[in-house]
């Protein structure tokens, strides 16, 4: 019989295993070369996924050689997850895999720095990311697996609603909602609405006020009178991540400079 390791795998982890693996104890045959992070990746759980390994009670890294006998720990991220930021920076920057466009323009929404383009490959994703310090975030586990990658994450949830919540959770992001462009990213400048009344059809000047256009690509942005879907989105957003940050459920200060947001429309369709 060949030598075996023992692996116990997180709960946050399991999802990753192929259903019939599907269990939080794992036997796995070792015939001495591989390395442990190879050995769990094997399993199906991408590395970027893994807060740690742990041999009999002691971290090591992915490289390790395991032993016969040895009883291992596979643990998930701390939530929320430490991203290192640059001098200046309050919140990660992203860049988002080509089918993550909803939830692209939702971290925007929310002032996240967010990459997105519908048209890239694999191999791009990661040199931009890596380029420009992204968050790579994804639902493809291949992806995860590419060595070269600097930070990525998978998103866990087919809903946007359940992706946006899952990224706040994991992150707890600063945000700084109705700050960017939800179709290109740039930082939205203020501009009075006189500056830009023209550009408005009669119905939006009566009953809107402008509250910012992109330096980027130009677009205006305005909110209306009432409580809208964006303005949800935003509120329930600042909530997530008040209690990923306190680790209450739910509960937490509101507001954190959102304003009294109003239902935003854009000018340009
Ligand atoms: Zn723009």
């Amino acid at each position: 019989m060949e030598p075996e390791i023992r692996i116990r795998i997180a709960d946050e982890l399991l999802m990753f295993l192929p259903a019939a693996r599907r269990r939080p104890r794992q036997g796995v045959a070792h015939g001495g070369t591989s390395t442990l992070g190879h050995i769990v990746e094997s399993l199906g759980v991408p590395l970027p996924e893994i807060g740690a390994l742990m041999v009999d009670g002691e971290r090591v890294e992915p490289g390790y050689q395991p032993a016969a006998g040895d009883e291992v720990a596979v643990l998930a991220v701390p939530r929320p997850q430490p991203v290192p930021l640059d001098a200046g920076e309050v919140a990660p920057r992203f860049l988002l895999d080509v089918h993550l466009g909803t939830l692209a323009r939702r971290m925007r929404l929310l002032g996240l720095d967010t990459a997105y383009h519908n048209d890239m490959d694999d191999p791009a994703l990661v040199v931009q990311a890596n380029e420009e310090g992204r968050v790579l975030l994804t639902q493809d586990r291949g992806l995860l697996r590419r060595r070269a990658l600097w930070f990525g994450a998978y998103v866990r949830g087919s809903r946007p609603d359940d992706q946006l919540r899952d990224l706040l959770g994991r992150f707890a992001p600063v945000l700084r909602p109705w700050t960017r462009c939800t179709a290109c990213n740039g930082v939205l400048a203020t501009v009075g609405k006189e500056e830009v009344e023209r550009e408005l059809a009669d119905g939006t000047r009566r009953s809107y006020d402008v509250y910012g256009r992109c330096t980027d690509c130009g677009q205006v942005y305005w909110r209306g009178a009432h409580g809208g879907h964006l303005e949800k989105i935003v509120h329930e957003a600042v909530r997530a991540v008040a209690a990923a940050r306190t680790g209450a459920d739910g509960a937490g200060p509101e507001g954190s400079g959102a304003g009294v947001p109003e239902t935003p429309e854009s000018a340009a369709s």
